[in-house]
Formats: structure tokens, sequence, C-alpha cells
């Protein structure tokens, strides 16, 4: 991909940030957009590029990238509001997504001389800064052989899983995985506290053996027993993932009965904490559950 390729980058949102700011550092041209007219145009006033509307940006696009929400959002971008594309663009759709719903964009796409791919991240924010997401393609070779120079600015390891939507199926799975360890881990620590360990000791056993995983290490001490809840990963989208991820299962007939338990806890917190919580407040129903605290200097929750 040339870097004299006009891309419009669609959802400048905690993720959409620092990726559009590495494109435009390593030398690319970009018009950012957001539902938050104001975010985009103080992301374009802190960056020296344009902001615009999507109804503006995408007709003059060569390449698009989507970091938005959910698929709904993107198929309302794309095709329920959208202006002419341009015929020939890329469609490098980024966000976490229903593998369904991104072949049903994919073709209405294709209809209208415009290609897809779906290219979902995993990593966070903070590679998001340092270009070190790990990023699962899906789409034709020669869409994802176009995407792949861009992506190597946002990515240390891009990795092919198949057709389109097969890259969205396989987040869902990722993040499902990490949501089961995550209160795996939580409700161990809170066994443990109640026994009368100390959570911040508990964390650096875990890690120097057979327990650790991704939360573990990054995420307990850095995002709960701190109390700082500020990961930049919503709650309401790590449900949603779980969600695709069980939808899955259930559209392949795979009996999947802890996956259906954790689906439950994440959806629960979802209800119970309410709207705009980090995904690692998860912890915070546990601890209603359990009736302790992890915090630092936590007692009963
Ligand atoms: P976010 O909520 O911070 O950002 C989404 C942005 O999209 C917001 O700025 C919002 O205003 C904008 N938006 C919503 N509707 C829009 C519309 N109709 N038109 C234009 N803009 C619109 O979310 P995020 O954390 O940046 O995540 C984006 C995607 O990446 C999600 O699918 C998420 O599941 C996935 N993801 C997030 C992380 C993370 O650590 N935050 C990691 C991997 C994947």
């Amino acid at each position: 991909m040339a870097a004299t390729e006009a891309i419009a980058f669609i959802g400048i949102g905690n993720m959409g940030w620092p990726m559009a700011e590495r494109l435009l550092r390593l030398g690319h041209l970009l018009v950012v957009s957001d539902a938050s007219q104001e975010r985009a145009a103080r992301f374009a006033q802190e960056h020296g590029c344009r902001s615009a509307t999507a109804g503006d940006a995408l007709p003059l696009a060569d390449v698009i990238v989507t970091m938005l929400p959910t698929s709904a959002v993107v198929e309302e971008v794309l095709c329920r509001r959208s202006p002419a594309l341009r015929p020939g663009a890329l469609v490098i759709e980024m966000s976490s997504g229903v593998p369904a719903s991104t072949r049903a964009i994919a073709e209405q796409l294709t209809a209208r001389g415009v290609r897809l791919i779906d290219a979902p991240v995993s990593g966070g924010v903070k590679r998001a800064m340092t270009g070190e997401l790990a990023i699962m393609c899906g789409g034709a070779p020669e869409d994802v052989d176009r995407a792949t120079p861009l992506l190597r600015l946002l990515g240390s390891s891009i990795v092919r899983t198949g057709a389109v939507g097969s890259a969205h199926a396989m987040k869902a799975l990722n993040n499902l995985v990490s949501a089961v360890g995550f209160v795996a881990g939580i409700e161990a620590l809170l066994i443990g506290r109640k026994f009368g360990l100390d959570p911040a000791l508990m964390v650096d056993v875990l890690n120097a053996s057979s327990g650790m995983n991704n939360s573990t290490q990054k995420k307990f001490k850095q995002f709960v027993l701190s109390s700082t809840f500020d990961s930049g990963f919503g709650l309401d989208l790590m449900a949603k993932d779980i969600s695709i991820a069980l939808d899955l299962a259930q559209g392949t007939k795979t009996a999947a009965p802890l996956s259906a338990a954790c689906r439950e806890l994440w959806s629960a917190a979802a209800a119970v904490l309410g709207p705009g919580r980090d995904h690692t407040e998860m912890a915070r129903l546990s601890e209603m559950l359990a009736g302790v605290s992890l915090a630092a200097k936590g007692g009963t929750a």
C-alpha cells in the first residue's frame, strides 16, 4: 500500500486514536472521522490532519479503516448511511465483530466494487501505541496482501486466518479465553484472601507458576488491586466478544458449559455495574459475590 493512498480512519476511540496517530507519524495521509465530531476535530487539531463526517470522508478514500464498537455500527456507517464509496477501495475492518455480519457487509460492498478484509486486533491501548498489536486477517489473499504494509505499522504479529469473517471468529475466541482466565484468577484471589493470603503476593506466585495468564501478568496489580480500573477496554465490549464466541458455539453445535457460565458472569457484571465501565471492573462483581475486596487496602466488600 503506497503512503500516497488516501486513508479514511473511522472511529477515533480508545484504540483508534493511537492507531491513527501511528499511521500519521509513519507518513500516511489520513482523514479521521468519529460520531463525536468534537473528538475527531480535537485529534485533527493535535495531529495536523483533517477531520470530516463519514459522509464526506468515505467517497474520497482509497483505503477505509474502521475501528468501531460493533458490526452493527460498521454496517450502518459503510452500508446503510454510506454515500458512494470509491470503486476499488479497500475496507480494513479492525473492530471486533460478528463473523456472519462481516461476511454480509463484505458481500454488499463487493456488489459496489469495494473490497473488505476483517483485521481485528489484540493487545490493548498500550500495544496500539507502540505498534505491537497482534492482528488477525480474514479475506482474499490479494486483499490481505494489499493491506499488509499498513498493518505492519500497527502490529508485530499478523496472522492470516482464512476467508472473510474468520479473523472475527478468531478474535472472539481469543477474548473468550482471556475472559475465562480473568474470572478464574480473580476467584482464586478472593478465595485466598478470605483464607488469609495477601492478594499482591498471590499474583506474584501465580506469575512465577503454572497459574500465570495474561490477566495475572498485565491486569490484576495494574488495574484491580490498584483500584484504578482504567485499562481502556470497555466491559460492554468484552461482554459483546464473549457473546459472539458463544453464538459460534451454538452455530457449530459445540457444547461449551464453562464458556456459557463465563458469559452469564460478564453479562451480569454489565447489567449490575451499568454502562461506561472498564472490563477489569468485572472483578467488582466477583468481589460482591464473595463479600470481600481485593483492593490494596480493602476489607469486606
Ligand atoms: P471506543 O468505544 O473507545 O471507541 C469507539 C469509537 O467509535 C468512539 O470514539 C465512538 O464515538 C465511535 N463511534 C461510535 N459509533 C460511531 C459511528 N456511527 N460513526 C463513527 N464513529 C462512531 O472503543 P475501542 O476500545 O476503541 O474499541 C474499538 C473496537 O476495537 C471494538 O470493536 C473493540 O471491541 C475492539 N478492541 C478494543 C480493545 C481495547 O483494548 N480497547 C482491544 C482490542 C479490540
